[in-house]
């Protein structure tokens, strides 16, 4: 029962330690609980423990986490694949979907964002390590996507996700936050009003507050390891 808050509590402190070992204020970087595979209990727990923002990969099994917990008030992140027959589950029930990375998919989710819910917040999922097997625009496609999805109504563009495989050593997975770190600031040279640079998980967080992470997405060091 108190494994998830000290869990919790464990990788708050990480983040805290990240942010004086590289001089950055511990306010700016946000913690999102990865809750993919972990039912309504695990949340709630979590949730007592002070935590508002959960990520979720798959859609079905989110809407059925959020509706289960909807007298809570949490924020909910979609951070997986979004395939165009699932948009409108995911313009109804999410506040937050970090996975764009085709226009066709913003463009429903746009049409679908139901007005009272107020824009859908969103982040371009960039393949920052070209990666195969793995979704995300290419680095050199992330300007011309982000402008038109940030021209969409129902929509507001906070910035971008990168989810790197793992790297060899501590240096290179540090190089590959950092190019995710140099894509964000060209963006915001080029004009783009974005926030949010969405990086580092359990395994590589500190890499990623030092490359300027403003979101780190924690799931297997909160809730335990996930059942393959
Ligand atoms: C599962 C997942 C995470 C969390 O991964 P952990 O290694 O368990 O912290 C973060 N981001 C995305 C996109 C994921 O799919």
């Amino acid at each position: 029962m108190l494994e998830i808050k000290n869990n919790l509590e464990s990788v708050r402190r990480r983040i805290a330690a990240s942010c004086s070992a590289c001089g950055r204020d511990p306010a700016h970087v946000g913690l999102l609980a990865v809750s993919k595979t972990f039912g309504p209990d695990a949340v709630a727990q979590a949730y007592a423990a002070g935590q508002l923002a959960f990520g979720e990969n798959y859609i079905q099994e989110a809407v059925e986490k959020i509706q289960a917990l909807a007298h809570l008030p949490l924020q909910w992140h979609c951070i997986g694949p979004v395939q165009s027959n699932k948009t409108r589950l995911v313009a109804e029930h999410f506040d937050w979907v970090q996975s764009i990375d085709r226009l066709k998919i913003a463009e429903r989710l746009s049409a679908q964002r139901p007005t009272a819910r107020g824009p859908l917040q969103v982040c371009i999922q960039v393949n920052i390590d070209r990666g195969p097997s793995k979704s995300g625009v290419a680095a050199q496609e992330a300007l011309a996507l982000a402008r038109a999805v940030a021209a969409l109504p129902g929509l507001r563009l906070r910035g971008i996700m990168t989810i790197p495989e793992p790297a060899a050593s501590a240096q290179a997975t540090l190089a590959v936050h950092r190019r995710a770190e140099d894509l964000f600031e060209q963006l915001r040279s080029a004009g783009l009003d974005l926030d949010t640079l969405s990086m580092g998980m359990s395994a590589d967080l500190e890499a990623a507050i030092q490359a300027g992470s403003t979101l780190v997405r924690v799931g297997s060091a909160i809730f335990g390891a996930r059942a393959a």
